[in-house]
């Protein structure tokens, strides 16, 4: 198996138990068998009561299980010092294949498979630890596990709607992506998105039956200069979004701003009540916006539109780092992302560019502050990453839609540069 690593990404897991705290733990049956197996004593610390492993989906002849939990959510086999009991006392190979395979994410490009990295993991954001490239084979251990076999003749997804291209061409489009938000000329990621933005527009307008390989390099070098010709370099000379785009916006932000654990699986009519009335606010956009997720205070939604003195250096490294291992990983459309097109895959991440920085503004005015930190920045990529291609809803027609009309309307350029201020 070929993989193809992000070198510019380090990753180590520094027991933070972060993921062991938000994360729903599928189990197939045999990792359930092998739970119920293991041999636990009183002195272990596990609850003395209740099931390790219970039914959340699926009907009664086709049961999907997960790891219990405790009542904050966190797994049920998460100790009082934040690390794994099954880990402690039974080794790494003896816990889920979910837990060990977090934060990577592997996906099929052609001959080979990328690997991409979950930024709502804080040690992938600081960039801690091994550099991937230097994990290599710690990192096809756990692929071979993951990756089926079959994946390597798997087709490439679609460009945009109804049109296909061979991988060969499908990643010449990646790597011109992947060149536009790397241009080492001082511009900040909101400018490099813009371009991106700029002729992936030209891409949706194009067919490619007559345009492949050394044609198509051709078209992609033309299209890419014109975007660094054409697109606005400075921010501040955008039109503001337009009404229903701040609409759309919110919405779609307010997807971003949750935090699901286990535990809300079992909250039932009163969580749901709770989302219903958020989200009627977030359409709204008047008074405080409601918090979804303990990291936010209320804050009016008002402040959340004003100038935050613009994004720190350190944190626009971050975000370029991040669009970056989701571009090179494929981690942003097709198998990855809700199967859908490259095109509609880079606008909605693109988008996460604008949410990010409002929930950081949001981090910020709840701390009293005015200007953005990059650990304000840091921990709002790491929630709104949380659900970025998992999210059941962000794949939903309704989310779609919305970022179908943000891009028709010409508002994710102008939501870029609005937040950037
Ligand atoms: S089994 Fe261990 S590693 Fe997996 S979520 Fe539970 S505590 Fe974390």
């Amino acid at each position: 198996m070929r993989l193809k690593l992000p070198a510019i990404q380090h990753w180590s897991c520094h027991s933070c138990s972060g993921c062991c705290r938000q994360h729903l733990i599928e189990v197939t049956d045999a990792e359930r068998e092998r739970i119920a197996g293991l041999a636990w004593s009183a002195e272990d610390g596990l609850p003395a009561e209740g099931p390790l492993v219970v039914p959340f989906a699926g009907p009664p002849w086709k049961r999907r299980y997960r790891l219990a939990h405790q009542s904050d959510g966190a797994c049920v086999f998460l100790d009082e010092k934040g690390l794994c009991r099954i880990h402690a006392k039974f080794g790494e190979a003896a816990k889920p294949l979910a837990c060990r395979v977090y934060p990577y994410a592997f996906h099929p490009a052609g001959k080979e498979i990328t690997v991409s990295l979950r930024f709502s993991c804080p040690s992938v954001v600081a960039d801690r630890g091994l550099l991937l490239t230097d994990a290599r084979s710690d990192v096809r251990r756990v692929a071979e596990e993951v990756v089926p076999q079959k994946t390597v003749t798997m087709p490439p997804p679609a460009v945009h709607r109804r049109q296909r291209v061979e991988w060969p061409d499908f990643l010449r489009f990646v790597d011109a992506l992947d060149a536009t938000l790397a241009a080492d000329d001082g511009s900040a990621i909101a400018v490099r998105l813009l371009r991106a933005l700029f002729w992936i527009d030209l891409v949706d307008q194009s067919r490619f039956e007559q345009i492949a390989g050394s044609r198509l390099r051709d078209f992609l070098s033309l299209i890419v200069q014109a975007a660094r010709d054409e697109a606005p370099a400075d921010l501040s000379t955008l039109d503001e979004p337009t009404r229903t785009g701040r609409l759309y916006f919110r919405m779609h932000a307010a997807q971003y701003a949750r935090r699901d654990t286990a535990a809300d699986l079992d909250a039932g009519l009163l969580k749901r009540w709770r989302l219903l009335r958020a989200a009627i606010r977030f359409a709204r956009g008047r008074g405080e916006a409601p918090p979804l997720h303990p990291a936010f205070q209320p804050v009016p939604f008002d402040r959340l539109e004003q100038p935050f003195g613009g994004v720190p250096d350190e944190a626009d490294e971050i975000l370029t780092r991040y669009f970056r291992v989701k571009v090179q990983g494929l981690h942003f459309c097709g198998p990855a992302y809700y199967e859908v097109p490259l095109v509609e895959g880079f606008r909605s991440l693109a988008l996460v560019y604008p949410v990010v920085i409002f929930l950081a503004r949001w981090l910020a005015a709840g701390a009293g502050r005015a200007t953005l930190t990059t650990a304000d920045v840091s921990q709002a990529l790491a929630v709104a990453d949380h659900h970025h291609g998992y999210s059941a809803a962000l794949g939903h027609r309704t989310a779609r839609r919305r970022v179908r009309g943000m891009a028709a309307q010409g508002d994710i350029p102008r939501l870029c540069g609005w937040y950037s201020r």
